[in-house]
């Protein structure tokens, strides 16, 4: 700290613009202008021991017109600004405005900067203001100024006089206590140790003064009175009025804080509240917070029991949501994602009771009549399972055509197992992501069809029923199958990964069944995991049967009917099995009766309205009604005694007789016959055509051939939806018949081309189905030869088979089916290759034995039993 200083009576001058240098500041200042360098250069930096300047503040010209200052020297002023017009080389006269006291002051440091190209150089200097004094004079030096000054610091003895007053005692007592005020409260924001106050024991009063002032951001004005402020009292006085002033506005600028402060801690106080007081009501299980969306799915995702891996990604994912607003993109996805997450059954499932078999078997066969070997199977599969609840059998698959029990048998089995049962239709599955879900990165993604059957069973060990899983298909969109193999897999669908899900799902106590409707579309791989069991088609008996017993009492039931109102007779079932269906399944069936039974329910609603009046219907009189009927009009009204309304129609028609489903009754409600025995008769009118047997998804079938010859070139036209197969099978058929032209008598030796300027058709009707297959062989080249020798084929007699180039006679698939369905048509001869003799053993007895089967090793064999009276050329030899 500056000591009191001698002072030269002249001190070279730096002006500073409407600043001021207190005794005891410390400022670091940059000097670029001409003048100053020039200065700093002579007066400071060429010296060898530091010299002193002197700090005159100076004000600018627009605020000295605005405020006068009364330290203005006028006089000097005018001097100077002469001067000044030269120093500045501007024309502009610029008046600058001295102040007429300064501060001595010393350079602690100087530097000097880098040369700049064109040769000017700056300084900068830190410099420390030492005492007061007045100006006497100003004048030049060159290209600065210099000043003649008188020092205002007060000596020694004028010191101890000052010490003695009274009031300069009580003010510098009082400047200290505010002084040290100030201290405690900066100390104790900017935790700086007690560093400041050492200050205040060992500064004079007077000093420290300045040094607390020149500390604060105070106006040039307020600086230029403590500057003019030579009276140690008056310095005093008003350092202790900044002093206070400055704690005055920390303690404001405190407060605010506070209060901000305090507001944030009140929304973190409600937030605190609200989520005690979500605590309690959950306790008391008083959860009427709906509401609040967020809080419902956060307990739901808890009571989920998801497992902890999963649990834990669920929260990251609860803790974005929350953070969320509920329009911004995103929150939407998330909270459906959440969703999921909570509403899959991690662990929730169906208690299994302990197996009972024989009530198991009671189920089976009160549910579905027939299928004895079937339901035999299914027992064995549920007795391993009771033997070993976790063993990984092979997964069943019930394969046939549509309507014969694949799905209802599959829900049987839930029943006995005491388990839910969803069923995942995989019809038409094209996609994997079907299967396995989208990411969710796309827009619009779901999980896979899995993962969303488990969501809507709600239970983690259902029966779950792959229905059709013969139809999924593969493209550029992945391959299903693929997919499917991870779930049947008990390897790996404990860790099922749902694209979607994004967390992997035990699927392992899941039970699945699956459907086909055929065996050979389902890949290897996947038919490799199940155990086939194959449906047949029913026979016309079976259906029979499953009509009275099952089928018709649940049509009933449906349409809120009893035998007490409808009756449907034995005789009229099989009209309709016969006449109205033909189907391996009794699909069909069932909607049909079950037109029936919504015809007889129209019949009730009608008949409802003629239901007399029973005694208990009231009669009832109104004010108006009376008043109407004063009027002369003939108003009456009824009540209808409660127990009869049209929800119980039965009970209303009680006392009527039932409605017997006659032959008329059918026609009225099915339309006209679909089908009748007569038909084959009736399309084999005329040469050309044959009845062959197919097998299709849908069973068993009936497929005529038609063959005709017309003008042409020799060429062989084939219609009617054909694969690659079938139409081979056509050109060995032609090859076949061209080749024993003469043989079987079909030409004259002179003209041995079948084909000589003629062309062939031949169709398969029902040209909207494909078909394809080789067993239509027989069947073509029979058509041929009809066509040919220009005879009938039997009416009565349908055929199979494939054939070779040579003639020889192929076994073929179906061959239960086919039967069946030539049964169904009332077909009464069957050829069959010979080699199919044993698939004979499937066929219900009561079919066989309304049949006649023929079997054939020889192309020569079929043509033999088609024809009346045996093969064309047999014909011609006999004649
Ligand atoms: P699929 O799944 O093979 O297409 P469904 O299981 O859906 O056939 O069966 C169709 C209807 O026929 C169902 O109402 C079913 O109960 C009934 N059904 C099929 N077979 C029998 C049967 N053997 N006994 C009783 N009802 C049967």
């Amino acid at each position: 700290m500056a000591e009191s200083v001698d002072l030269p009576i002249r001190l070279a001058i730096l002006p500073f613009r409407n600043k001021v240098l207190l005794p005891g500041a410390i400022i670091r200042i940059r000097c670029t202008s001409p003048s100053s360098v020039k200065l700093v250069e002579q007066e400071l930096w060429q010296r060898e021991e530091k010299g002193l300047i002197g700090i005159l503040p100076v004000r600018d010209s627009a605020e000295a017109a605005s405020t006068p200052s009364p330290g203005v020297q006028t006089s000097k002023n005018q001097e100077e600004t002469s001067d000044s017009h030269k120093l500045n080389g501007k024309n502009q006269p610029e008046v600058i405005h001295w102040h007429n006291r300064g501060v001595a002051a010393r350079a602690l440091h100087l530097s000097r900067g880098v040369e700049k190209p064109s040769g000017r150089v700056t300084y900068i200097v830190v410099l420390e203001g030492l005492c007061r004094f007045s100006v006497q004079e100003l004048t030049t030096r060159g290209t600065y100024y210099t000043a003649r000054i008188i020092p205002l610091d007060m000596t020694k003895s004028d010191m101890d006089q000052v010490e003695q007053d009274p009031e300069f005692v009580m003010l510098s007592r009082q400047f200290k206590a505010m002084a040290m005020e100030l201290i405690s409260v900066l100390e104790q924001k900017q935790k700086t140790g007690g560093r400041t106050k050492v200050l205040l024991e060992t500064v004079p009063v007077h000093k420290l003064a300045d040094i607390f002032v020149a500390s604060f951001e105070i106006s040039f004005e307020e600086q230029l009175s403590m500057l003019d402020s030579v009276d140690l009292k008056v310095r005093l006085l008003k350092a202790t009025e900044l002093v206070d002033r400055h704690l005055q506005s920390i303690r404001v600028a405190e407060k605010i804080t506070q209060k901000v402060e305090g507001q944030l801690s009140k929304s973190q106080k409600e937030f605190l509240l609200r989520q005690q007081m979500r605590a309690i009501k959950e306790e008391l299980g008083d959860n009427d917070d709906e509401d609040d969306d967020v809080a419902t799915l956060e307990r739901k995702m808890k009571a989920a029991g998801m497992p902890p891996n999963i649990w834990k990604h669920a929260q990251r994912e609860l803790r974005r949501l929350k953070k969320m607003q509920p329009q911004q993109p995103g929150y939407n996805s998330s909270h459906v994602y959440l969703d999921l997450l909570a509403d899959l059954p991690w662990q929730k499932a169906s208690e299994e009771h302990e197996l009972d078999l024989k009530a198991a078997k009671d189920h089976l066969d009160s549910d579905h009549y027939g299928l004895v070997k079937i339901k035999h199977r299914i027992i064995e599969y549920l007795a391993v399972r009771k033997l070993k609840p976790d063993a990984r059998g092979p997964v069943l698959c019930f394969v046939g055509p549509p309507g014969v029990g694949k799905t209802s048998l599959a829900s049987s089995i839930a029943t006995a197992l005491g388990r839910k049962f969803v069923r995942i239709s995989l019809g038409g599955v094209k996609d994997e992501a079907d299967i396995r879900g989208h990411r969710r990165t796309y827009i619009g993604s779901m999980p896979g069809r899995l993962i969303d059957g488990l969501k809507r069973v709600g239970v983690c060990n259902p029966v779950m029923l792959l229905d059709e899983i013969d139809k999924t298909g593969s493209d550029v969109r992945g391959d299903p199958a693929s997919a499917l193999l991870e779930v049947l897999d008990p390897e790996q669908n404990k860790t099922f990964n749902d694209h979607y899900l994004n967390v992997p799902y035990d699927l392992s106590k899941v039970i699945f069944v699956a459907t086909a409707n055929r065996v050979q579309p389902v890949p290897p791989p996947l038919l490799d995991r199940m155990e086939v069991i194959e449906l047949p088609g029913y026979t016309p008996e079976e259906k029979l049967n499953i009509a009275m017993r099952h089928l018709i009492p649940r049509v009933l039931d449906q349409h809120g009917l009893n035998f007490d109102f409808l009756q449907i007779p034995e005789a009229m079932v099989k009209l309709v099995i016969q006449r109205y269906t033909r189907e391996a399944g009794v699909r069909n069936l069932e909607r049909n009766l079950a037109a029936i039974a919504r015809a007889a329910a129209v019949r009730v609603a009608e008949r409802e309205h003629a239901i007399p009046l029973s005694k208990d219907v009231q009669q009832i009189a109104s004010p108006l009604l009376e008043s109407r009927l004063a009027d002369g009009a003939d108003v009456e009204m009824e009540i209808i005694p409660m127990g009869v309304n049209n929800h119980d129609i039965s009970q209303a028609l009680r006392i009527t007789s039932p409605l017997v489903v006659d032959e008329a009754m059918l026609e009225k409600v099915l339309g006209p016959p679909r089908y009748d025995d007569r038909e084959t008769a009736d399309r084999i009118a005329t040469p050309g055509i044959s009845v062959g047997l197919v097998w299709t998804a849908f069973g068993g079938e009936v497929q005529f051939v038609e063959a005709t010859a017309m003008v042409g070139k020799g060429d062989l036209h084939l219609t009617g939806q054909l694969g690659d197969v079938i139409k081979e099978s056509a050109q060995i058929a032609m090859t076949w018949v061209r080749a024993r032209a003469t043989q079987l008598k079909l030409a004259t030796a002179e003209e041995t081309n079948l084909l000589e300027g003629r062309d062939i058709h031949i169709h398969f009707p029902a040209g909207a189905i494909p078909k394809d297959g080789p067993s239509a062989g027989v069947t073509l080249v029979t058509a041929l030869v009809s066509l040919f020798s220009q005879r009938k084929v039997r009416t009565d007699t349908a055929m199979t088979g494939e054939m070779t180039l040579r003639g020889s006679v192929l076994p073929v698939g179906g061959i239960k089916d086919k039967v069946l369905a030539a049964h169904q048509y009332g077909i009464k001869r069957v050829i069959l290759p010979e080699r199919n003799l044993k698939d004979l053993a499937e066929v219900p007895s009561a079919v066989l034995s309304s049949l006649e089967i023929l079997l054939a090793k020889q192309m020569e064999d079929v043509l033999e039993q088609a024809f009346e009276g045996g093969c064309p050329w047999r014909q011609h030899s006999k004649l």
